[in-house]
């Protein structure tokens, strides 16, 4: 078998090269440290946690922990570690970040088929390569893959809030597209959320005066027009909102409901419409302030979110465009991607998108044919997410794990039963997916 390059040997280089040797190729792995350290890392060690020391939900009924319990039957070098480096964190993975990175970092350093090389590599060599060098990827492999990629590659990430649909409050919503009733457009897509104008104040006020979470050094608060934060939006003019994401034109209320100032419209996250998005309104408000000020729309008044907004530097790619099913670049197949650069979120989706590169990689090089996990895991949603077409104009936007990613359920299951219903049909779609390997 050729041997492999892994560039970067963070969370997602550790576990390609890993889940490579397991199938018995050599890979030679580099990271750039200790001679060149991004903005964010510090630690000579590999895999190193560069914020929280967090992992998120243990708890296999939901999406965070399904995915955890998937990694760890897949034989996950990185989930091994955390469980030996864990601490006390209640129902979270919580480690010892830097007994969790030791680990990690001798594991690799003593896989006899691992060379573990430390620079910056000048020239990347032919033959099979991983790029894993995270959403931080400085040096030749980030040049090159600006220079395949152009405005497929991104340096921003504007995140907008989802909110669970159940805590929606459909009383006070419709559904319907804009300009609906001219063009016909089949099924109405949108939960619109109709505000006054007195209500639409109120929200813009939250939102000027709402404290932001500070930029990091070497993160230039520098937006694209196309993508920003709805506070920026908010402070440039009473009526900016309401001419720009919130504009109410084109939406025709229920009759008898009066003619909204304002509209948030909420586009579904899955199929099943489990979660929506707020359209548009990617903000960079603490946490608290993003609950406290999108809970001032009467439809959200009682609004669950499942993941809140943020805006910070992240290189990934418009995944869907330019990656192929084993998840190497269209552009250049001999090069594959990994991790956080795919266009996931988070610590243990960069993971996930680690071991299977890794896997797809090492069934591709022993002359199998690589099928990707099933979209019922948690891990064959993400596979799905990152590589299934977008809806023509649907913008990519990254995703950290969550049950609307997961194909639906046969019937209409009530909430807690869902949750076991996912971590079984997942559990036993995994098996078949890893039977074929042993
Ligand atoms: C500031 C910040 C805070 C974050 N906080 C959290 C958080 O709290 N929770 C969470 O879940 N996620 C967080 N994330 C996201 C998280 O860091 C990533 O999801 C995860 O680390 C990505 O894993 P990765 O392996 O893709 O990249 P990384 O873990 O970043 O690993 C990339 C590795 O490649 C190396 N490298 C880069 N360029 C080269 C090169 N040219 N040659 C050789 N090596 C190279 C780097 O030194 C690094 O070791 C944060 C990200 C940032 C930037």
């Amino acid at each position: 078998m050729p041997a492999c390059t892994v560039i970067g040997g963070g969370l997602a280089g550790c576990e390609a090269a890993w889940q490579l040797t397991r199938a018995g190729c050599d890979v030679d792995l580099w990271e750039s440290k200790p001679a060149a350290f991004s903005p964010a890392h510090a630690s000579p060690l590999l895999a190193e946690l560069v914020c929280s020391n967090s992992l998120g939900s243990d708890d296999p009924l939901t999406a965070p922990g399904l995915l955890k319990a998937e990694l760890r039957r897949a034989g996950s070098l990185v989930l091994r570690c955390a469980d030996e480096a864990r601490v006390p964190a209640g129902g979270a993975l919580a480690v010892d970040r830097r007994e969790f990175a030791r680990r990690a970092t001798t594991a690799v350093a003593l896989e006899p088929r691992v060379r573990l090389r430390r620079g910056v590599l000048e020239a990347v060599p032919a033959g099979p390569v991983v790029v894993a060098s995270g959403p931080l990827g400085f040096g030749p492999p980030a040049r090159e893959l600006q220079r395949l990629l152009g405005d497929a590659l991104h340096f921003y990430d504007a995140i907008a809030p989802i909110v669970d649909a159940d805590s929606v409050d459909m009383a006070r919503a419709f559904v319907g597209n804009r300009w609906d009733r001219e063009r016909a457009t089949g099924e109405a897509a949108y939960v619109n959320c109709p505000l006054s104008r007195g209500e639409y104040q109120a929200l813009v006020r939250a939102l000027r005066e709402g404290r932001k979470v500070a930029p990091r050094g070497f993160e230039e608060p520098r937006y694209f027009e196309g993508c920003l934060p709805v506070e920026v939006l908010a402070a440039r003019g009473d009526d900016a909102l309401a001419y720009g994401p919130l504009r109410p034109v084109g939406l025709e209320p229920p009759p008898g409901w009066p003619r909204p100032y304002a509209v948030l419209q909420l586009r579904p996250e899955d199929e099943a419409r489990t979660c929506f998005n707020l359209v548009g309104l990617q903000t960079r408000l603490t946490y608290p302030e993003q609950r406290r000020s999108f809970r001032l729309v009467p439809a959200l008044h009682r609004a669950e979110f499942v993941r809140l907004g943020s805006i910070h530097r992240n290189s990934y790619v418009d995944a869907p465009r330019v990656l192929g099913p084993e998840l190497e670049l269209r552009a250049r197949p001999e090069w594959r991607l990994a991790g956080q650069v795919t266009g996931v979120e988070g610590y243990v989706e960069s993971t996930a998108m680690g071991l299977l590169c890794g896997r797809l990689l090492a069934a591709r090089l022993q002359g199998l044919a690589p099928a990707p996990p099933p979209p019922e895991t948690a891990l064959g949603a993400l596979h799905r997410h990152v590589t299934r077409p977008r809806k023509e104009g649907a913008a990519y936007e990254p995703a950290a794990i969550t049950h609307g990613l997961l194909p639906p359920l046969p019937g209409r299951p009530g909430r807690r039963d869902r949750r076991r219903l996912h971590l079984e049909r997942a559990l036993r779609a995994l098996e078949a997916w890893l039977a074929p390997a042993g």
